[in-house]
């Protein structure tokens, strides 16, 4: 093209230009074009040749400022009237984007209302932009016109012996390499490079080789009926070469894994990829292992990996030289050049929301993947999320069943501890999981006590009926504030006095929740004194690596009783754990947040999955003050449907997800009265932009609770406030926040984020 053919927009130079557009990593988001110098359209120079999905340097703002921006197109367009700036420089040797990668990132930009230059910065890793780990290194060949007459040059003997190595060897060679071959300092080499009788190139090499594994492989298990229905399905869909969502519902230990690598085994032999997202947490060695047994080429994509590896694994998948992708949430973003399917296993888990921007959830950004790749999505749970489950009742999604446990193990007792016959009990131990553990210890099992706690909890519950007050506007929790003594919402900003006795039974021990990791600790060496106890929170457990060497002390053994908050609930298996106790299951159901049931029911149905693996069998206990709350006993039964059949209706009365598209703004600052001013403004601003946006119904109307102080109301010296917009209509809720955005003025020292369909409150 650049050497014989005229370049098209030669033809009119006058009104074409190329242009490039360029989206800055920082600052204004926008687009912005300049034109492209001749010398960056090379072909012939590929590392400094200008492509989409490359990153630029463009001047940008006054003087001689420059800014680092993606080009996102190229092209010959129609030259504006204005006089263009041009392209500084190419700051990498290749695309760090697929236009699949670039539609993808847009899509996020615009529905998570964030700047896409931040989008695209946090889907190609730092590793990748830098080149963690490569070097460069000046490679040393022989020219062809040299190898030909090699014995006639007029050459030294060492010299010569220089070129005959060269010619000997079947790649180029470093100077340190070659000259080691021939035995001789650099000094021949140069002048041989001087003259013209060795060439040189500069090329970017790995540095070291990532570790490879011992694997013992595995062959496909013989899969039961309920298995081979699913496959079936899965398998038909992969046929059909298009997209379409299966929604697994398999209760623990189904072998919903089992069938996931079956399906992506049929991916595979057709040369295409799979990724796999699985929770942080399940990224166990045993999750891990199992794939590595059933596949030769895959990457597996964690927070720890350092970023020479993280580069190394990118470089593999892009060049698809990787089959299977198994990675957290931001394995969503892997480069692979071929998908062909996403899996995301326990898909209702919180962790696939990102909580900083861009605050993408990793499961919807698959779905918006699968479907502009044209390839299926599986999403797996025991529990699924409301807002799937809900998408297959209306058809969106395929809903299959895998309801029995493989082998047909028994599904676990769940025993539900009544607090409110056990008043005169002192401390967190009710008898009942006072004696099982006796039980367990006598018998050489371990125990696992759960305790629920986040930042704070301090709701009100009456011990004599279980009933805890909840806000008469968005049935959410109220929040004690002791310095105050005032009950809040922390949604809509209700202020109410705390009751002096029950409301529904009047009776006067009404109490305040709220009970630390070392309380229980103490408590638990108080009453198993001969019990080696291991506590697991965020304090015991800040150094990296702590938190396996803790898990593996404890498998080995050396410990009888586990205490720790959620962080134990997941993803272990331990055969000898014979009893699990929750301490105080109705903290997550009081969590001021509209999820608090189904995060309750996901604990419960979670730590249940815990126990009975190994021959012992195992039962679970859960403390609470509210036994027939419908999250609670519905757990207790395992029984997921009768859970969504109570919990929607009620979030379709208010308005909650999955009825309600949701977003929640947050401001934060240390000055407390601008900090709420802000959203105060943000309220008035997207009430505005509603109000002239058209075609309004008015039996449809936009809910915006707040502005209120946030469930963590003040964290590292400023004050939080927040407020929470919800309405059936997705995109015209985002216009309106959007344009209302758009025309906050904050004050210094005042800063803001928005959260669309927020996850953590
Ligand atoms: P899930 O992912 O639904 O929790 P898994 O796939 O982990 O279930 O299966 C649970 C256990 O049963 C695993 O140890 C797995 O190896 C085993 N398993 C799965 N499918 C079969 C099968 N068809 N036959 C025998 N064992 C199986
Ligand atoms: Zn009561
Ligand atoms: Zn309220």
């Amino acid at each position: 093209l650049f050497d014989d053919d005229p370049a098209p927009w030669e033809l009119d130079a006058a009104a074409q230009q190329m242009l490039a557009t360029v989206v800055l990593t920082t600052g204004p988001d926008n687009q912005y074009d300049y034109l492209v110098p001749d010398e960056l359209l090379d072909a012939r120079r590929p590392e400094t040749l200008l492509e989409v999905g490359r990153r630029v340097r463009v001047p940008f703002g006054r003087g001689n400022r420059t800014a680092v921006g993606y080009c996102v197109a190229l092209g010959v367009k129609e030259a504006p009237g204005r006089k263009l700036k041009s392209v500084a420089g190419v700051l990498d040797k290749q695309s760090l984007l697929t236009p699949h990668m670039l539609r993808l990132t847009r899509w996020m930009a615009d529905y998570y209302l964030c700047p896409w230059g931040q989008v695209l910065e946090a889907v190609v890793p730092a590793g990748v932009r830098g080149q963690a780990g490569t070097r460069e290194m000046t490679l040393l060949s022989l020219p062809t016109r040299v190898a030909a007459r090699l014995t006639t040059l007029d050459v030294t003997d060492k010299q010569r012996a220089v070129l005959q190595a060269l010619a000997a060897s079947p790649k180029p060679l470093t100077l340190k390499q070659l000259a080691t071959r021939v035995g001789c300092t650099s000094a021949p080499i140069n002048t041989l490079r001087k003259q013209g009788l060795i060439e040189s190139s500069v090329e970017r090499l790995d540095q070291g080789e990532l570790a490879a594994l011992e694997v013992q492989r595995e062959t496909p298990k013989q899969l039961n009926n309920d298995q081979t229905a699913v496959l079936t399905e899965i398998h038909r869909e992969l046929d059909a070469a298009q997209h379409s969502t299966l929604l697994i519902h398999g209760v623990t230990g189904s072998g919903k894994t089992e069938v996931y690598i079956q399906a992506i085994e049929k991916v595979v032999s057709f040369g295409r990829q799979a990724i796999v997202l699985v929770p942080e947490i399940s990224l166990t060695p045993q999750t891990v292992g199992r794939f590595r047994a059933r596949f030769d080429h895959i990457a597996v994509l964690h927070s720890h990996l350092t970023d020479v590896e993280r580069h190394r694994h990118w470089k593999r998948i892009a060049a698809g030289e990787v089959q299977v992708v198994v990675g957290a949430r931001s394995a969503v973003f892997a480069p692979t050049p071929d998908l062909g399917l996403i899996v995301v296993d326990e898909e209702h888990e919180t962790t696939f929301k990102q909580d900083s921007a861009p605050r993408y959830h990793a499961r919807d950004v698959a779905q918006q993947r699968a479907a502009d790749e044209n390839v299926p999505l599986i999403l797996g749970s025991a529990t699924p999320s409301l807002e799937s489950w809900q998408r297959a009742a209306s058809g969106e999604y395929r809903l299959l069943s895998m309801p029995r446990r493989v082998n047909d193990w028994p599904m676990p007792a769940v025993r539900l501890v009544d607090l409110r016959e056990d008043q005169n009990r002192r401390g967190s131990i009710s008898r009942p999981l006072q004696q099982a553990m006796e039980h367990a210890l006598r018998d050489g099992g371990q125990a696992i006590l759960l305790l629920n706690r986040r930042g704070f909890s301090t709701h009100v519950q009456c011990p004599a009926c279980g009933a805890s007050a909840k806000c008469p506007e968005c049935e959410i929790a109220l929040t004690f504030h002791r310095h105050e003594q005032i009950l809040l919402c922390h949604w809509c900003d209700h202020r109410q006095a705390p009751p002096r006795a029950c409301p529904d039974c009047r009776s006067p021990a009404i109490r305040y929740g709220g009970l630390g990791t070392q309380k229980l600790e103490a408590e638990v060496q108080a009453r198993f004194p001969k019990a080696r106890c291991l506590r697991m929170d965020a304090d015991t457990m800040r150094r990296p690596g702590s938190h396996e060497q803790a898990l593996d002390a404890f498998r080995r053994g050396e410990y009888g009783v586990l205490l720790g908050t959620q962080m134990i609930a997941k993803g272990l298996d331990f055969p000898n754990v014979t009893v699990v106790g929750v301490i105080n299951a109705d903290t997550a159901l009081n969590w001021p947040d509209f999820r608090a049931g189904e995060r309750t029911f996901h604990l419960v149905t979670q730590v249940a999955g815990r126990t009975g693996r190994g021959e012992k069998g195992g039962r679970v206990l859960v403390q609470t003050f509210d036994p027939e709350h419908p999250a609670i006993a519905a757990a207790a039964r395992h029984d997921y449907g009768a859970f969504a059949r109570t919990e929607l209706p009620q979030r379709e009365a208010l308005g909650y997800p999955p009825f309600g598209s949701m977003i929640r703004f947050v401001c934060r600052g240390e000055n407390e009265s601008q900090t709420s001013a802000v959203a105060d403004q943000a309220v008035a601003e997207i009430r505005a932009a509603w109000g002239q946006l058209e075609q309004q119904q008015p039996d449809d109307p936009l809910r915006l609770r707040g502005p209120a102080p946030a469930p963590i109301a003040k964290l590292r010296g400023e004050f939080r406030y927040h407020l929470q917009a919800t309405h059936p209509d997705g995109p015209r809720l985002k216009a309106a926040v959007k344009a209302a955005l758009a025309k906050l003025t904050p004050p210094e020292g005042v800063r803001w984020v928005v959260d669309v369909d927020p996850w953590e409150m």
